[in-house]
C-alpha cells in the first residue's frame, strides 16, 4: 500500500520536480507555475529551455545520486519530459517521491521491441513487424515484411535510427549499419494519414483525451498538426478509445501520447507511444480549456483533472532551426517574428534555445480560427512568410 502522504493532493505552493530540461519541460514549468507550484528541474545542461524558467535548476547528470537526492528532498512528486530518461533515475526517485509516469511504463515506451510486443499482446493493431536481435534474425527476415523499415529499438526519434529496406539483402546490411544493436523490421505501410491522441490518466484510473490531431511530417520531423483531425467521426472515436485503452493497459499515470497510422483501408494501427506530453499536443495550450502540460501537473499533484474541450480549430506549425537560415546562408539570423505576429490568430511560442541548428525544434506557432479552413490559411501564410516549405499543401 502506498502511504496516503504520497498519494493525496499536493497543493499549489509546493515543489514539483522534473527530469529533463527541453522545451516540453519548459512548457510544463510554465503551466505548473501558473497553478502556483514551484518547479525544480534536474538537467545536465548548463543553459536549457526548462532550466532557465524553473524556480530551481539542479545541474546534474540524470544518474548522479546527489542530484536525484536533492530533487527528492525538495519535491514530493516528480515527472519527466523525455522518454530516454534512464528508468533507473525514475526508480530511484520513486523510492521517496511520487513519480508519474512510473518507471515500468517508461521502460516499455523507450524500447520499440517491448512497446510493439506489449501493444500486440494486448490486442492493439500494430504494423506487422519482426524483432532483429541478431545477425541471423536479419538474414532470416520474413520477406512478407518487405519493403520495410529497420528501426533501432532504442533512442530513435524524429526519424533518426531508421533505414528503409527494399530487398532481402538490405535487411542484414541495415542491421549492420545500425551497429548490430537490437532493432525491429516493420513492413512499410501505405498511409492515408497519421494521427495522435494525447491521453491523461490519474491514480484512480480516470482518463481524459483531447481531440485527435492529424500530423504531417517533413524529413521525419513533425511539421504541422491539425486539430481536430480531418477523419470521420467513427475513426476519431476509435482513436480516442484506443488511446484510453492503451493507457489503461499500461496502468499509466500521467500524460501519454499515442501515435497512430491510418491506412488506405481505414485501418487504425498504433505506431508508437510517448510517455509524456507531445509535440502534436502543443495545440492544446491555446486551443483547449486545459493544456496537456497543465494536465501533467494536475495528475502529478493529484488534483482533479481539467476539461480537455477544444474552443476552436487549430493548426500548429513547428519552427525548426532552418527558419533561422536564409537560403544557403551559413550563419543564422533572427526570423521576422512580426510577419507571424501580424496575424492576430497566431500564437507564437519560442523555446529560448541559444543556438539555432537545422532540424532543431526552436518553437511553434498555433493558428486559431472559427473554421479549420481559415486556420489552415493562416498557417500557410505564416509558412510562406518564414520560408517553411509546404505552404501550398495546407491551403
Ligand atoms: P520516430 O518518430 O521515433 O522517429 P516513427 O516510428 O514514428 O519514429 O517513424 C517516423 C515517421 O516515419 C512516421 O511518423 C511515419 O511518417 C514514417 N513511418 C514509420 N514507420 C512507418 C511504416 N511502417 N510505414 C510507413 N511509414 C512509416
Ligand atoms: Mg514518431
Amino acid at each position: 500500500m502506498t502511504p496516503p502522504a504520497r498519494d493525496g493532493p499536493i497543493p499549489p505552493g509546493e515543489w514539483l520536480g522534473l527530469l529533463g530540461g527541453g522545451q516540453l519541460g519548459r512548457m510544463f514549468c510554465m503551466a505548473a507555475q501558473s497553478l502556483g507550484y514551484r518547479v525544480a528541474v534536474l538537467d545536465p545542461g548548463a543553459d536549457s529551455p526548462a532550466g532557465s524558467v524553473a524556480d530551481r535548476h539542479i545541474h546534474a547528470d540524470y544518474l548522479a545520486p546527489a542530484g536525484l537526492a536533492r530533487l527528492a528532498a525538495l519535491a514530493r512528486a516528480a515527472t519527466t519530459e523525455f522518454e530516454n530518461v534512464p528508468a533507473e533515475a525514475l526508480a530511484f526517485l520513486g523510492r521517496s517521491a511520487r513519480v508519474t509516469p512510473a518507471a515500468p511504463s517508461v521502460a516499455i515506451a523507450q524500447d520499440r521491441i517491448r512497446e510493439k510486443t506489449f501493444l500486440r499482446d494486448h490486442g492493439f493493431g500494430v504494423v506487422p513487424f519482426a524483432v532483429l536481435a541478431t545477425e541471423a534474425d536479419a538474414v532470416r527476415a520474413d520477406a512478407a515484411l518487405l519493403p520495410g523499415i529497420v528501426k533501432s529499438a532504442r533512442m530513435g526519434y524524429d526519424g533518426k535510427g531508421q533505414i528503409r529496406v527494399g530487398r532481402h539483402a538490405d535487411v542484414a546490411a541495415a542491421f549492420a549499419a545500425m551497429g548490430r544493436v537490437p532493432c525491429v523490421l516493420e513492413r512499410f505501410v501505405d498511409l492515408a494519414c497519421e494521427v495522435s491522441v494525447i491521453v491523461a490518466r490519474n491514480a484512480s484510473g480516470e482518463t481524459a483525451t483531447w481531440p485527435v490531431a492529424e500530423n504531417r511530417h517533413r524529413n521525419g520531423i513533425l511539421d504541422v498538426s491539425i486539430a481536430p483531425a480531418r477523419v470521420d467521426a467513427r475513426l476519431a472515436e476509435e482513436a480516442r478509445t484506443t488511446a484510453t485503452r492503451v493507457a489503461a493497459a499500461l496502468d499509466y499515470r500521467g500524460v501519454l501520447c499515442v501515435e497512430m497510422f491510418v491506412t488506405r483501408q481505414r485501418e487504425l494501427l498504433v505506431n508508437e507511444l510517448a510517455p509524456r506530453p507531445h509535440n502534436s499536443g502543443h495545440y492544446t495550450i491555446d486551443a483547449c480549456v486545459t493544456s496537456q502540460f497543465e494536465q501533467q501537473a494536475r495528475v502529478l499533484a493529484g488534483l482533479p483533472m481539467g476539461d480537455t474541450r477544444q474552443h476552436e480549430p487549430a493548426v500548429m506549425v513547428n519552427l525548426l532551426g532552418d527558419v533561422w537560415f536564409e537560403d544557403g546562408a551559413a550563419a543564422p539570423r533572427e526570423p521576422d517574428w512580426l510577419a507571424v505576429l501580424k496575424h492576430p490568430q497566431a500564437k507564437l511560442h519560442l523555446y529560448g534555445k541559444a543556438e539555432a541548428r537545422r532540424g532543431r525544434k526552436m518553437g511553434h506557432v498555433t493558428c486559431l480560427a472559427p473554421s479549420l479552413d481559415e486556420a489552415l490559411r493562416v498557417a500557410a501564410a505564416i509558412k510562406r512568410a518564414l520560408g517553411i516549405p509546404g505552404a501550398d499543401e495546407l491551403a
